[in-house]
């Protein structure tokens, strides 16, 4: 494809090809929107409405208090964890639903310190998602530990006898940028220390092997690429060789033994359960479950594959269509998203929502799109990609208007 120019009927047929074609069925997607922004926050499962209108009318309406066992409320933080594992390349009872991320960063990287006893470090990247640089900062001073923030090149060099934790966002919120996590994992396991993979932006998106690949522990996105709905809960993954010997800081009911004995002291229960503090948001869990039941049968190769190649066809309409913008070098190999530059990027960007394509921006000028495989058809990069064109030939962006862009996340 790279070669030759890209033509509309060109990338037609790759859609006719596509075995994920169907599985936009599952999504009820708005008509006339080209959605580019579900690694922000994914679209609406088709199955949603109904399952939380279950929820709401007859699982709490007439089951009340009854639910928790008949329903199985109860189980579903574990539950969904489980469904979550095999999109993640994990052992089902290692995955956890519950919290945000930032919360299961928060528990799962002072677990960690509690397990390398004389060393204090905890080393990250310094250009990573804000939210994890803070969550660290605000344990290593409770904690007494200290933050070794280094640049994407230095992170191995970073690691040493005092290094207790080494946490990465595998796959970068803005670049798109994809850490190579057997490698990773092995340099973190060689310096003694333990390894905390952020997902944030690889869960639903890139074909991942936790189990395989040595992570110890792993926190995740529901609202992204699962498509659990706006806030939705996150997960966490812990490795089955430290189910037994990990130590969450905050000691929650939900997570003893058996919370229902009402027992004065705190036992915990076994594995990732007891990474549970409070009761399950149950109607939030009822959303999470249909977007996490939307990768059901997807084979998670097949996925990223197809991302990627949406990717490369967007890029190349871009350099086709568009000369002026300058693509993110380097255009991530494998990535389910990818960053335009372009000094007006922020009025860019509020004009193409305007026209129904949208993405996001990420200051100070970096127009991101997201190419989640379950939906994304090929013919959308195309039209997003003349639309883009449009309003440049229009000069339609530089109407004052378009100078507030209120997005979230
Ligand atoms: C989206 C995202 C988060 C979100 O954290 P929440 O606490 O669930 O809001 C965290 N880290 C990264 C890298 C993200 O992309």
């Amino acid at each position: 494809m790279p070669h030759s120019p890209i033509t509309r009927q060109s990338l037609a047929a790759a859609d006719a090809a596509d075995s994920l074609a169907p599985c936009r069925d599952r999504f009820a997607l708005p008509e006339n929107i080209l959605y580019l922004d579900g690694n922000s926050l994914g679209p609406l499962p088709a199955a949603t409405p109904a399952a939380i209108a279950d929820a709401v009318t007859r699982q709490w309406g007439q089951g009340l208090i009854r639910s928790w066992n008949d329903e199985a409320w109860i189980d579903l933080p574990a539950s969904i964890g489980a469904a979550i594992a095999p999109i993640i390349g994990a052992a089902p009872d290692s995955v956890i639903a519950c919290d945000s991320v930032s919360v299961n960063l928060f528990k799962l990287a002072a677990a960690a310190l509690g397990m390398r006893p004389g060393r204090r470090v905890i080393v990250c990247e310094t250009e990573d998602f804000p939210t994890d640089r803070y969550i660290l900062e605000g344990l290593a001073t409770l904690a007494d530990a200290e933050i070794r923030a280094v640049r994407r090149a230095e992170i191995a060099a970073a690691l040493d006898q005092g290094t207790a934790l080494l946490v990465l966002t595998h796959a970068h919120y803005a670049s798109g940028e994809v850490h190579d996590m057997a490698a990773l994992s092995t340099a973190a396991h060689a310096a003694g220390a333990l390894i905390l993979w952020d997902l944030s932006h690889s869960a639903g998106a890139l074909d991942l092997h936790l189990d395989r690949d040595g992570a110890d522990f792993a926190i995740g996105c529901g609202y992204k690429y699962l498509n659990g709905g706006p806030g939705a809960p996150a997960f966490a993954y812990v490795a089955a060789r430290h189910r037994a010997g990990f130590h969450p800081p905050i000691n929650g009911w939900m997570g003893h033994v058996a919370p229902f004995d009402f027992a004065a002291a705190y036992t915990p229960a076994p594995g990732v359960r007891r990474l549970l503090a409070g009761t399950p948001p149950i109607l939030a869990m009822a959303a999470l479950a249909a977007g996490v039941a939307t990768f059901a049968g997807v084979d998670m190769r097949v996925a990223e594959a197809k991302s990627t190649a949406l990717v490369a066809a967007f890029a190349a309409l871009v350099a086709q269509t568009c000369p002026e913008f300058a693509v993110q070098p380097p255009v991530p190999r494998h990535s389910a998203q990818i960053v335009l530059r372009h000094p007006h990027g922020r009025r860019i960007m509020t004009a193409l929502i305007a026209r129904g394509v949208i993405g996001d921006f990420r200051p100070p000028d970096r127009l991101r799109f997201g190419f989640p495989a379950l939906y994304t058809r090929f013919t959308d990069t195309w039209d997003a990609v003349q639309i883009l064109r449009t309003i440049l030939d229009t000069g339609e962006w530089q109407d004052s208007r378009f100078d507030t862009l209120g997005t979230v996340s």
